[in-house]
């Protein structure tokens, strides 16, 4: 059975290079240092080393960390602070040089599509163009777009296709939830990212997505953020409160719709959440190669208590081998 990492994140040096050479037009640029790469959109900065560009070093690291394969993704800005037009052709760059990172390790790299979410016309037709792209296997969308939460109309035509295609979609915080609040102490990640990814869940529950979409798979980040901690409080306001007068069922029944991954930071949180929703809605996932991401991820599993083999399995790479269909 193959490890699999389904958090991992990638830049290609040619989506680097359409950034920096068109980024500008649209008050965004991309400072290459010494340490690595400093990338800014008027709202959003990363920063990240050439771990996270060259796959001769990607493949160093998982050796390192015992993993076989990666589904790669983008990761913030992301693209859909840009132009319609930008974010298009952001989003090909990507998606070509992950096909072209499969193709030229098959057995290493699948790629999960990046899209234009900011104009979801333009991002249907990529998902359809992506579906034929050798080693394109899924979805990458942010738990917000530009604002814009999860469950507003114009993004079902994106739900429809991925469900139709049989695509897991995997959700990534990105321009988080309380800006404003969280600049200090490094909380926009360690809060706004769960956080964030916590509202983007209770969207697709209460806007009836999950319902509309019963076949979509769904993956949340970083041990599925704030939302399954939080599932007793959403029960217990669905039976309570007018604003929730509309749901059929209680959110928690909507707990092994979505996927989670390891990043929990504690092996009491990842040992409870398997707990909450089953060992195969739990997928091993990275954050590679971020300081805030597991070093060891396979050792992760290994420590989650309570677990039989063939939980373990699943979690370090059966459930994702299915939903990756490999
Ligand atoms: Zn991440």
């Amino acid at each position: 059975m193959r490890t699999i990492d389904i958090h991992a994140h990638w830049y290609p040096e040619q989506w680097l290079q359409l950034f920096e050479k068109d980024g500008p037009k649209e008050g965004a640029k991309l400072e290459r240092g010494a340490k690595g790469y400093t990338i800014r959109t008027e709202r959003i900065t990363n920063a990240f080393d050439d771990e996270f560009v060259s796959l001769e070093l990607r493949l160093q690291g998982m050796r390192r960390q015992g993993v076989d394969l990666q589904a790669l993704s983008l990761t913030a800005p992301m693209v859909n602070w840009a132009s319609a037009g930008f974010g298009l052709a952001l989003s090909q760059a990507y998606n070509d040089a992950a096909s072209a990172a499969h193709l030229r390790h098959p057995e290493k790299f699948l790629g999960l599509a990046m899209l234009p979410m900011q104009a979801p016309e333009l991002a249907v037709k990529e998902l359809e163009r992506c579906a034929k792209l050798p080693g394109m296997r899924g979805l990458y969308v942010a738990t917000n777009v530009n604002g814009a939460d999860l469950d507003e109309k114009r993004f079902w035509d994106v739900y429809a296709k991925a469900e139709e295609l049989g695509w897991t979609m995997y959700l990534h915080p990105v321009d988080t939830i309380g800006r404003e609040r969280t600049t200090r102490y490094y909380l926009k990640n360690l809060l706004g990212n769960p956080y964030d990814t916590g509202v983007a869940a209770a969207s697709l529950v209460f806007g009836g997505v999950l319902d509309a979409f019963p076949k979509l798979e769904v993956n949340l980040p970083h041990a599925g953020g704030t939302f399954p901690w939080l599932i007793g409080r959403l029960d217990h306001g669905t039976k309570m409160r007018p604003e929730l007068k509309h749901m059929k069922r209680m959110p928690s029944e909507y707990l092994r719709r979505f996927s989670y991954d390891t990043i929990g930071h504690d092996d009491r949180i990842n040992a409870n959440l398997v707990r909450l929703v089953g060992a195969d809605r739990v997928l091993l996932g990275s954050d590679y190669c971020f300081d805030m991401g597991l070093a060891d991820p396979v050792a992760t599993v290994a420590r989650i208590e309570g677990l039989t083999d063939s939980d373990r399995d699943r979690i370090k790479g059966g459930t994702a081998a299915r939903l990756l269909r490999l």
